[in-house]
């Protein structure tokens, strides 16, 4: 082998992203241990990481971001789907839009009801108190003092989004102050990850605070390429750092944090995974496992917008006296259109009497703009009008895809393939999904706002236009989840619901990538749940 050994560890965590960030620290706040944490991006020092706006600069900032296209779709009219990935200490937590939200009870109780003992409801909800400092205080649904801060911007939204609210109860919505209380239902505000108006990254509320126990390394710009057996036993990993190959050894066991893309791959590349891909790159088979990359699930969004009567975010953000004005709310209070997320409104709603609980997630934004290329500019240009937009997001997507190495050079991005739309249920909840949108415009409250509809045009509305505009305009919301996926079965199944790989042993997955499905909401808080949980397991508790 090559490279040099150079320290023995208890534990290697692998991915300092929202699972693993948590998971150092837990295992540091639980003393005693030596801890090695290996991230493939560079620190979080950009300011556009901390600065909430900055979302629009980390977006297409390969610095920070893996910047990943998915194979052409042809649900999505042959076009290859953007999906950015956090390359940063705090993984994707650290260039997301922040919002804050845990999904439905339902869904985790579908997650023990599938043999996963230990997930259910309230079995999560008491880690996410435990995780949680909430804006609203302690109560049975949040917790308080916890490391991670949660913001409720309900008095801080810009005023359209309280108009988009008063269109919701319009169109038969009912008001839900608190996204996260009793029930999902409903329409309100966003709460977000922030702190005192800068963004609470996983890595700010938890790394941080374990690296000033000394209890744990952190190696950044370190590419794992594979992790080391020992027989069927991990026993550390080889990773590429600054040019040079490097192998690190872990006494008590090794956790894959690398997120829904990277940790399929890099078990792929460390001979877990399907056999017949396997051969093909000559990877030498440690275990066959065919559920390694596969169950692939994601969130497709869509949005309509609309050039406003009244001034939106673009008024604030693009010419030089709204910059100004913005710029000084923001450096005096933290206050401010700077201090958000650019989804302020939204909510949870049932698209179809019968169903027992919402199956749709709607977005406001009180801000419209346009996306640059990829690798062209590092931003998106708030367009040149007053404009805002609406969406729609169906939660429980049947299609199905899977993540497959192309090559075996690790530093090579793995093929994607989330064959988005290929159920046609989906695209039958996204067509009610986009109606409603039409049916929102046509509230009393919208139709005085609205000045046009700009996306996809008044013109456009029957089924056959609207699954047309879908096809052409639909993309990710980037939550691609399932890909080692946690259940009991492993011929079906890549982890157990204690996290340990199948069929080896000293090896766990900790990220968004066991979700057995995708939970009905954004899915940052649910990935650093894992965190928890998988601190939990660790440690024996
Ligand atoms: C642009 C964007 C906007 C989003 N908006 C929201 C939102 O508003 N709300 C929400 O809840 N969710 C949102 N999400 C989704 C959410 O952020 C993710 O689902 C969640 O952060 C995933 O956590 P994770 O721990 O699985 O992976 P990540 O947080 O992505 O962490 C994986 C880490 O592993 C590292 N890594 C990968 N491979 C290697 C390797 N070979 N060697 C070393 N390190 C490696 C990565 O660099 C990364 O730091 C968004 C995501 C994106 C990209």
């Amino acid at each position: 082998m090559e490279g040099s050994v150079l320290d023995a560890y208890d534990y290697i965590i692998v991915g300092a992203g929202s699972a693993g960030c948590v998971i150092a620290g837990n295992l540091a706040a639980a003393g005693n241990s030596k801890i090695l944490v290996l991230e493939a991006g560079p620190r979080d020092r950009s300011p556009w990481i901390h600065l909430p706006i900055g979302y629009g600069k980390t977006y297409y900032n390969p610095a920070v971001n893996w910047m990943y296209e998915t194979e052409p779709q042809s649900g999505l009219a042959g076009r290859k789907i953007y999906q950015p990935r956090g390359k940063v200490v705090g993984g994707s937590s650290s260039i997301n839009a922040m919002v804050y939200s845990r999904g439905q009870a339902a869904d985790y109780d579908g997650w023990a009801a599938l043999g996963n003992r230990g997930w259910a409801w309230p079995d999560v909800l008491r880690l996410y108190r435990r995780m949680e400092d909430h804006d609203l205080g302690a109560s049975a649904w949040h917790g308080a003092g916890g490391p991670l801060h949660i913001t409720d911007t309900s008095k801080a939204v810009h005023p359209l989004t309280d108009l988009f609210i008063k269109a919701g109860l319009e169109a038969g919505l009912p008001f839900n102050p608190d996204l996260n209380g009793e029930t999902t239902e409903g329409v309100g505000t966003y709460q977000i990850t922030t702190r005192g108006g800068l963004r609470e990254s996983a890595a700010g509320a938890y790394l941080k605070p374990a690296l000033k126990t000394g209890r744990v390394r952190l190696e950044t710009e370190a590419l794992v390429t594979r992790v080391l057996f020992d027989g069927r036993r991990a026993i550390g990993v080889e990773c590429r750092q600054h040019g040079q190959l490097k192998t690190f050894h872990a006494g008590a066991e090794i956790i894959l944090c690398g997120g829904a893309i990277n940790s399929p791959q890099i078990l792929q590349l460390s001979g877990i995974g399907p056999g017949s891909l396997l051969a093909e790159h000559a990877i030498e088979v440690v275990a066959d496992r065919s559920a390694v990359g596969r169950h692939f699930q994601d969130h497709l969004c869509y949005d309509h917008v609309y050039i406003s009567k009244l001034p939106s975010l673009n008024d604030d953000l693009l010419p030089l006296s709204g910059k100004i004005r913005v710029a000084l709310a923001y450096l005096f209070g933290r206050r401010g259109p700077l201090s958000l997320s650019v989804n302020q409104g939204g909510g949870f709603y049932r698209s179809r009497a019968g169903l027992d609980r919402p199956d749709i997630q709607l977005y406001f934004s009180p801000l419209s703009y346009e996306k640059a290329q990829p690798r062209v500019r590092a931003l998106m240009k708030p367009d040149p009008f007053s404009g805002f937009s609406t969406s729609v997001s169906p939660c429980r997507p049947l299609s199905r895809g899977y993540v497959a190495i192309r090559s075996p050079d690790p530093a090579a991005a793995p093929k994607i393939e989330p064959n988005y739309l290929s159920a046609p249920e989906d695209v039958e909840t996204l067509l009610t999904g986009a109606h409603f949108l039409c049916g929102l415009a046509e509230t009393p409250t919208f139709k005085t706002l609205v000045d046009r509809e700009l996306k996809p045009g008044g013109d456009r509305h029957s089924d056959a236009a609207l699954i047309d505009d879908i096809r052409q305009r639909a993309y990710s919301v980037f939550h691609p989840s399932g890909t080692c996926r946690m259940g009991l079965d492993p011929a079906d199944c890549v982890v157990d619901p204690a996290l340990r790989v199948h069929g080896v042993a000293g090896l766990r997955v900790a990220d968004a990538s066991i979700f057995p499905t995708v939970p009905s909401g954004n899915t940052g808080a649910p990935a650093m749940m894992v965190g928890e949980k998988a601190s939990e397991l660790i440690l024996g508790r």
